[in-house]
């Protein structure tokens, strides 16, 4: 159609690519502000040792309540400060905001466990993450045992040598890492043991499918049990119901994270969910002592 129009398709076609540029910058601009007028938010959501009714970590999840846009879930604007080049702030941003909460619950006495933090693929190419970690672990005054980064397959795909790089310097910082998403990515198995990973995320959607879907059920229990035999930790991702946890108890898979046990809470409503006293929390060793 356009060959038809010649050379009158060029202004045909010319508004449309400025509207989209014009919304590009629009939301560029939104996105800035927002970093700077603190429209993001974290919420943090529980994993559960259900064989012991544990406490074990809590995952730091990224919210944007836009004045103008409304609520807005990571999944549309992760990838927009993905394009957009804005994502290692937006990590740098969490990081800070993570520990911050941190330190906050150390000095309130509020009891929790190791926050897990999401890094964007895009940090290992970008950015220096081992220096956002360490100043913000620094700046707040937070032993690295409380924190745990994770991070996805896609991350390995530019560089394996650098990505084993900066684990390994993120570790010789003592912070956890865990493998987000397991399975779903540009998986090799061989990623397990050439990096130092401590902890293996089952995705949600392998979860979602079990018990009832055959083959299905047969990846879950294949993924357990390679994870125990290299003595990895494991977190299952998106539990919803009795079944899906029941059948995970039975290939000894205790750690849930999951709307089974609760949603991600902002920070008043974790400090109610751990009043309620369902669940306990190790005990963890007087500040002073750790350092
Ligand atoms: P993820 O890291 O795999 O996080 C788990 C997602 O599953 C979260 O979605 C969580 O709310 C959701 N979820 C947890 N339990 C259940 C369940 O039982 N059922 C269902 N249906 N969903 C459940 P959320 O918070 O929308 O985050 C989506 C993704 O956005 C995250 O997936 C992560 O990849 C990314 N993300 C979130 N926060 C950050 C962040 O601070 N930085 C970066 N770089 N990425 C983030
Ligand atoms: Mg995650
Ligand atoms: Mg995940
Ligand atoms: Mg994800």
């Amino acid at each position: 159609r356009s060959k038809d129009l010649g050379r009158n398709s060029f202004q045909l076609y010319k508004p449309a690519m400025n509207a989209r540029s014009l919304e590009r910058l629009a939301m560029e601009s939104k996105f800035k502000k927002a970093l700077r007028t603190n429209e993001f938010k974290l919420c943090f959501q529980p994993q559960i040792d259900a064989k012991h009714q544990r406490l074990t970590g809590l995952e730091a999840l990224v919210r944007w309540q836009s004045p103008e846009l409304g609520s807005i879930s990571p999944a549309q604007f992760i990838p927009l400060a993905e394009n957009l080049g804005l994502i290692v702030e937006l990590d740098i941003w969490v990081i800070n905001k993570a520990c911050q909460q941190i330190r906050l619950w150390l000095d309130e006495g509020v009891p929790f466990a190791k926050v897990s933090i999401n890094v964007s693929a895009l940090h290992f190419s970008q950015g220096n993450l081992v220096l956002a970690v360490q100043n913000a672990l620094h700046y707040w005054h937070v032993d690295p045992h409380w924190v745990e980064i994770e991070i996805t397959e896609t991350s390995f795909i530019s560089s394996l040598p650098e990505a084993k790089k900066v684990l390994t310097n993120l570790k010789k910082l003592g912070v956890k890492i865990a493998l987000d998403d397991f399975g779903t990515g540009y998986s090799a198995l061989s990623y397990l043991t050439q990096l130092p990973i401590d902890t293996v995320k089952i995705d949600a959607s392998f979860i979602a499918k079990v018990p009832d879907e055959y083959g299905n059920s047969q990846i879950v229990t294949a993924i357990i049990a390679l994870a125990k035999s290299l003595r990895l930790g494991l977190v299952a991702e998106g539990v919803e119901k009795a079944a899906q946890l029941r059948f995970l108890e039975q290939l000894e898979c205790y750690v849930i994270q999951g709307f089974y046990f609760s949603k991600p809470l902002y920070p008043c409503e974790y400090v109610r969910f751990i009043a309620q006293k369902k669940f306990s929390v190790l005990a963890s060793l007087p500040e002073p002592l750790l350092k």
